[in-house]
């Protein structure tokens, strides 16, 4: 009579593990692959977009609220293989938006190890005449990765949304013409929204290009501001500085660079501006870290390399 006991007690055992690995297995399979399980922060419905120290170059990673990837330029060509193995660090798979600002070669020299690295969605490109198109080695490469992927570059329009979110947008504001002298000035420059905060992303954006923004009226106010052109007085003219109004100013340098990059000129504008903005140095501060909840006034902050959060 025990010995039966114990067989039923064991068979019930049995039954009940089997229906517990059942269960588990059909729980499992509802669970999202963690593959591609994003940024932490993006967990807390937040925009992360992080600076990254590239040297005398730029490079801006962004977490979007709902996972998707952000990226707009990737450093010189030596910083490639880096900012790969940094995204791969993040557990990035995909990189949903890539913008190249403009075909310099410290703003999309990585750009081909990045694109042969990653699945990508959409690539955003100015439309530079063809006169100003680069025949540089490190230009074509970049295409040769576009047209080895079967990707097709489109045009960033002035006056376009280039994507939005539920909650996000990434409104194009320049460049505004269809020929200019500089490069630089046909910077893609983007403002990135998040419930009521934004960013704004100028790539070498110079004067002329940021008087264009002025004259089309633009809303250009945002709380964070990547300066033009690492922080050259070629651009952040003080009317333009004013109309954006920002309460953190992004210089993205090289320590010691031959340009003497910031100039002391954009330092000063920004010293002047009403509620001088908090500026940061990706040669001072290294890579620099904003993470924002899009709803409350405080509900931006920062973190570098170099102290924990802040502010
Ligand atoms: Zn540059």
């Amino acid at each position: 009579m025990a010995k039966r006991n114990f067989k039923k007690r064991l068979f019930g055992l049995v039954a009940i593990i089997a229906l517990f690995i059942v269960i588990w297995q059909g729980v499992t399979r509802l669970v999202p692959n963690t593959d591609v399980t994003p940024h932490p922060a993006t967990g807390e419905n937040l925009l992360v977009a992080e600076f990254l120290d590239v040297d005398q170059a730029d490079c801006e990673l962004i977490f979007l609220p709902d996972g998707k990837i952000f990226l707009i330029d990737a450093g010189n060509r030596g910083d490639g293989e880096e900012i790969v193995a940094y995204l791969k660090g993040k557990n990035i798979s995909k990189i949903d938006y890539v913008v190249a600002t403009h075909p310099h070669a410290d703003h999309i020299g990585g750009m081909s190890d990045v694109i042969d690295s990653f699945e990508i969605g959409k690539i955003f490109v100015p439309r530079v005449a063809s006169s100003d198109v680069p025949t540089t080695k490190t230009y074509e490469d970049f295409l040769t990765s576009v047209q080895n992927k079967g990707l097709k570059l489109s045009a960033a329009k002035a006056g376009t949304t280039l994507f939005e979110g539920a909650d996000y947008k990434a409104d194009c504001f320049a460049p505004c013409s269809e020929d200019y002298k500089e490069l630089n000035d046909y910077s893609v420059v983007i403002k990135l929204s998040y419930g009521i905060h934004s960013f704004l992303f100028t790539g070498d954006a110079e004067i002329l290009s940021e008087n264009e923004m002025l004259n089309a009226g633009y809303n250009l106010n945002s709380d964070v501001i990547k300066l033009g052109h690492h922080g050259s007085h070629s651009s952040s003219s003080e009317e333009f500085l004013k109309a954006v109004s920002p309460r953190y100013a992004v210089i993205s340098c090289g320590e010691g660079n031959d340009y003497g990059h910031p100039h002391d000129e954009t330092i000063n504008t920004l010293s002047n501006l009403k509620g001088t903005p908090k500026t940061l140095r990706t040669d001072l501060d290294k890579t620099i870290i904003f993470k924002a909840d899009g709803k409350t006034e405080n509900g931006i902050i920062f973190s570098t390399k170099h102290d924990t959060v802040v502010e």
